[in-house]
């Protein structure tokens, strides 16, 4: 049959002319695309084989050639697949049958044509993406099992028609030879220089199961002048995760992670998963040692990488795990999902929600058994990490099954002996008559530790745990409680120990207060601007004031990070407690009505201040008055 000229399928060609006429930039996808095409027809063939094994002709070698060359500005890449007829030919690569292409076309219709490469990058245009980089495109292609060299040629320039002709070819498969637009054959985007596509063959295509090879020019070692071409695979073919565990060596986890995901230092855990049930899927996951400079940053992107039967998808996928692991690196190969889903499909698949949920039910199983196996490492992990749990507690207050899946892996240190605990192993260690859990945050050790409300519950051996990161006190909060009980704030105004002594305590404390009830008044108008109550109490023990906040609302330290993030509105409200078995006290009833009353009170207030790291903000005026006490 002589040459033909048909004309493309009106879907086809508008397509065509969109792929033509963007400016998308990823150009360099057309390879990716079409070595999934070859390593595809392999497959195919190889599939046939096995029922019918005259048809590989004894040559089971399969293979991918690139050939890229300057001087005809092309650049050809051929496999000894499967191959085509010409009605194969015809209805292939004239029509559009891909699901994804459909939905490329559906998509456009709603989005309007701004958004077109965007679309292209998410759905990929499988065979058409040629055309992004090459004016002319030339397919010939030879059916395998035959036993002539007869071959069809399709040739077109994608503006709406295509030829289709007879000839030879010597052997089976495809060979699809892009005539490349000028700007792609120099500069950045050469794709007729070697080495620049034998980079992007290893960024995309590394995994391709058969060889992918090209042809390098060699200098003799001992005569400079004298080259010679010798034929390399570029591809590494074996994906590490398809690989049997057991055979797997931990530096070689250690270098994939290193090389696939630019990591200085290896990770602190790897965990490679295999599941074929429902869903099909491989994990290779890890827990790089150092968390990003940028992890809590809005510009940190978290995500793994996606590929479905070992070719590369997609990079960043957030779909898989909970913003609380964003600090995972790794992937996911998986062969129930298609090779040109977008980031909007991903995100509804079900496939991708259940590999998800998988996933991190393992993680967090993983983590609970370093928590128990090797503290020493979950310590470090935690260091690195454990604020990101914290922020995701905090954020799923509303359902609180972040909460739930979480608050067994939190770990804090406390006053026994400032070691972390876990939330689990504060309880045991509660006393008898201890319904609370209780908390002190400040900014360090230090400063908790000297607390004056830390005296009487030292003397009793309650612990307190302790709180140094802002978000610590927001995360309690959004926890309520833990095994039945709620966690209580020392620093709050509804701190109470609620023993019989402390009982009696405050009901002496109750009698003063009355008895003092117009100097309790005038504290108070003198602070008016400061704080929102005084009273006296019974919980300090050597300690002569402190500062402590309502039962709601933001305390100090929330006070502090709202104040960072520009949010002056959510203030604490700030109550000023005295103990009145401390000296100060009387001395505080005798200037009472004196000149130096104010003074006196503002003091107190800004002593209590300091006592929880905070400088007033009139702090030269405390220290001149400082100075008047002393000479006076
Ligand atoms: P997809 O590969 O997603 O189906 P393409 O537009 O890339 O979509 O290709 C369309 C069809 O053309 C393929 O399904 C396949 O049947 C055929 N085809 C493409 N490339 C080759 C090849 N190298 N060898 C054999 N058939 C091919």
């Amino acid at each position: 049959m002589s040459k033909q000229t048909m004309e493309f399928q009106a879907e086809t060609k508008r397509l065509l002319d969109l792929v033509i006429n963007s400016i998308y930039t990823n150009k360099e996808i057309f390879l990716r695309e079409l070595i999934s095409n070859a390593s595809d027809a392999i497959d195919k063939l190889h599939f046939e084989s096995l029922t019918n094994h005259d048809i590989l002709d004894n040559n089971a070698e399969y293979e991918i050639f690139i050939v890229p060359d300057a001087e005809s500005k092309t650049i050809t890449i051929s496999d000894n697949g499967i191959g085509m007829t010409r009605d194969e030919v015809i209805t292939n690569i004239g029509t559009i049958a891909k699901s994804g292409t459909k939905a490329f076309l559906e998509q456009l219709k709603e989005n309007g044509g701004d958004s077109t490469e965007e679309l292209i990058g998410q759905f990929g245009v499988g065979f058409y993406s040629a055309f992004i980089v090459a004016d002319k495109v030339t397919l010939i292609t030879r059916k395998a099992g035959q036993d002539n060299n007869s071959a069809v040629k399709w040739e077109s320039d994608g503006t709406g028609e295509f030829t289709i002709e007879e000839c030879e070819k010597e052997t089976r498969g495809t060979a699809i030879t892009l005539h490349l637009k000028s700007e792609f054959t120099e500069g950045e985007d050469n794709f007729t220089e070697s080495h620049n596509i034998e980079r992007l063959v290893k960024k995309y295509s590394d995994y391709i199961r058969y060889p992918i090879k090209m042809n390098f020019e060699v200098t003799d070692k001992d005569d400079k002048d004298k080259k010679t071409i010798e034929v390399r695979t570029v591809n590494s073919m074996q994906p590490l995760w398809t690989k049997n565990k057991a055979d797997i060596k931990p530096e070689e986890y250690n270098d994939f992670f290193k090389h696939q995901f630019h990591e200085w230092e290896e990770p602190l855990e790897v965990y490679h998963t295999k599941a074929e049930g429902t869903i099909e899927y491989t994990a290779l996951l890890c827990i790089p040692k150092k968390a990003p400079m940028d992890l809590y940053y809005s510009n940190f992107e978290p995500g793994l990488q996606l590929y479905s039967r070992h070719v590369f998808i997609m990079d960043k996928c957030k779909d898989f795990l909970p913003d609380y692991l964003r600090f995972m690196k790794g992937l996911v190969d998986s062969p129930d999902l298609p090779l040109n889903i977008s980031r909007e499909l991903l995100q509804q698949s079900r496939e991708v929600k259940k590999i998800g949920k998988a996933l991190e039910k393992n993680i967090l199983k993983q983590l609970a058994k370093m928590l128990s196996a090797d503290r020493q490492k979950y310590e470090q992990f935690w260091h690195e990490y454990g604020k990101s749990f914290k922020i995701g507690i905090y954020n799923d207050a509303f359902t609180g099954q972040t909460a739930k899946d979480l608050k067994d892996l939190l770990i804090f240190q406390s006053s026994n002996e400032g070691k972390f605990s876990t939330l689990a192993e504060y309880v045991t260690r509660m006393k008898p008559d201890q319904d609370k859990i209780y908390y002190a945050a400040a900014k360090d050790a230090k400063t908790i530790e000297q607390l004056p409300q830390m005296e009487l519950l030292k003397d009793r051996g309650i612990e307190v745990i302790y709180l140094f990161d802002p978000v610590d006190e927001f995360t309690l909060e959004a926890l309520h409680e833990y095994d039945g009980k709620h966690f209580q704030s020392i620093s709050r105004e509804d701190f109470k120990l609620d023993d019989e002594e402390a009982k009696t305590a405050q009901k002496q404390i109750d009698d003063l207060a009355k008895d003092n009830e117009a100097l309790l008044k005038d504290v108070k108008e003198a602070l008016k601007d400061k704080v929102t109550e005084v009273k006296l109490t019974s919980q300090l023990k050597s300690g002569a004031v402190c500062l402590v906040t309502g039962a709601h609302g933001p305390s100090l330290i929330m006070e502090k990070t709202f104040e960072a993030m520009n949010n002056p509105f959510f203030k604490a409200s700030k109550i000023l407690e005295i103990n009145p078995n401390h000296a100060i006290f009387n001395k505080l009833k005798e200037a009472h009505g004196t000149d130096g009353f104010n003074d006196f009170c503002d003091l107190l207030y800004c002593q209590a201040l300091l006592i929880e790291g905070i400088l007033p903000d009139n702090h030269v005026e405390l220290a001149n008055k400082i100075a008047d006490l002393m000479t006076k």
